[in-house]
Order: structure tokens, then sequence, then C-alpha cells
């Protein structure tokens, strides 16, 4: 045997990799929550990012479930403290992704995803290119995802118009995005959200490759 061939018999081969971000944005109404939560329920080790907002919390939301929700001063505060990861002003409230919550985690192995518009999508991209993977849902048609809004009944008139137009302006930064999934039929959709999550486990673009020398007999 040549002492290359040697050489290679006492390699071991490893991988490492850190948690990895999956952002999901989409238009309001599209249901990107029942689909979060669908993942969540299919996948236990991920975790969810509950972001900070200053809207008022809707009668069914539960407090550090759905949002942590504080006042404008507050949240001030925190930007000032370089506590977020991203921020950005949706609808004229406050919103963002705290910075320990999601880096502890991707760290410590921890898949994290985050339910953010476009703007804080592009800031967490640019700052973690390799370890985010952006995913935009849309609706099949305008009609479908109008008739979904009037359905929730969460909504006055007026900020369902403030929702469609700032949806239509997010349709200008979809190119950004890695992945976009059409919610026509839910039960596809999940699954091409799962297929997209379990194909990042496999790109070499995440993985840290260690070779190692086994203790040979
Ligand atoms: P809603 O008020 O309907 O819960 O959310 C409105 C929009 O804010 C959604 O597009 C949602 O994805 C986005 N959003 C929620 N949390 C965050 C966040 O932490 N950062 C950013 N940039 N957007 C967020």
């Amino acid at each position: 045997m040549t002492d290359i061939i040697k050489f290679f018999e006492t390699f071991e081969f490893n991988i490492s990799k850190k948690g990895h971000i999956f952002v999901i944005s989409g238009f309001s109404g599209v249901g990107k929550g029942t689909i979060i939560n669908k993942i969540l329920q299919a996948n236990p080790n991920i975790y969810f990012s509950v972001s900070y907002t200053t809207r008022p919390k809707r009668p069914n939301e539960i407090e550090g479930k759905d949002y942590f929700f504080i006042s404008k001063e507050e949240f001030k505060e925190k930007i000032l403290n370089n506590e977020f990861l991203e921020w950005a002003i949706v609808n004229d409230e406050f919103y963002g992704t705290s910075k320990t919550q999601v880096l502890q985690r991707i760290e410590n192995q921890i898949d994290v995803i985050l339910d953010i518009d476009v703007k804080g999508a592009i800031q967490v991209k640019s700052k973690l290119p390799n370890l985010t993977t952006l995913i935009y849902v849309i609706p099949p048609t305008g009609l479908e995802l109008l008739n979904r809004l009037k359905k929730r009944q969460t909504e006055t008139e007026e900020q369902i118009l403030k929702r469609i137009t700032t949806s239509l302006t997010e349709i200008n930064y979809i190119n950004a995005y890695d992945y976009i999934v059409i919610n026509d039929n839910l039960d596809e959709c999940i699954k091409q959200v799962q297929m997209i999550i379990d194909t990042q486990k496999f790109s070499s673009k995440v993985s840290t490759l260690y070779i190692s020398k086994k203790i040979m007999n």
C-alpha cells in the first residue's frame, strides 16, 4: 500500500453546523401563522422567535407567545441598547427581533423561524447571509386574500386597505427571497416549506467539515 492510502485510512470526517434561520414573510392574511404553527408542531426542535411590537394586542393573542407587547418608549430604548437583530416600522408600528434570542440558539445548533416583514428579512440576510433562508408566501389571487382578511374580522376596512397597500409595496422586494411559495392548498404549501427546511440541512454553505485523524488500534 502506498503511504498516501495508509494516511487516508486514518481520516475521520465530521460535519459541524450552526443553527439556521428561516425567515417566513408574506402578504398579511396569507396564512403564514397557520403554516408556521404546523411546521413548529412537526419540528419540535425548531424555535420560534417571539418579536417585540408596539402595536396593541389583539383579543386572541398571548403576551410572550405571539409577541412581547411594549410601549414605543421601551422599544426605542431597546434600539439604543442595540438589542435587536433587526427592526422595522410596519403599518405605523415598531416590530423587532431580539438579538440574543436568535443568536444564542443558532450558536447552540438550534434552527429558528422568524415571522417578519421584508425590511427585517433583508437586514437579517445581510447580517448572516450563510445562516439565513428567506421564504415568501403569496396568495393564489388578490380576491382570495381579500376574502381571507375579511373573514378573520380582526381589522377594519381602513386597516385592510393599509395592509393591502403594504403587501403591494412588498412585491418589489420579493426577488431578495430565496424561495416563493403559493398558499393555494395549505397542506401542499406546508410540504413545500418543510422541504426547504430539510434541504438546508445538507447545504455545504452552512456546514464546516472537520477532518481528524482516527486513532488506529
Ligand atoms: P401583525 O401585526 O399582523 O402580527 O404583523 C404585521 C407584519 O409585521 C407582518 O408582516 C409580520 O411578519 C411583521 N413582523 C412581525 N414581527 C416582526 C419583527 O420582529 N420584525 C419585522 N421586521 N417585522 C415583523
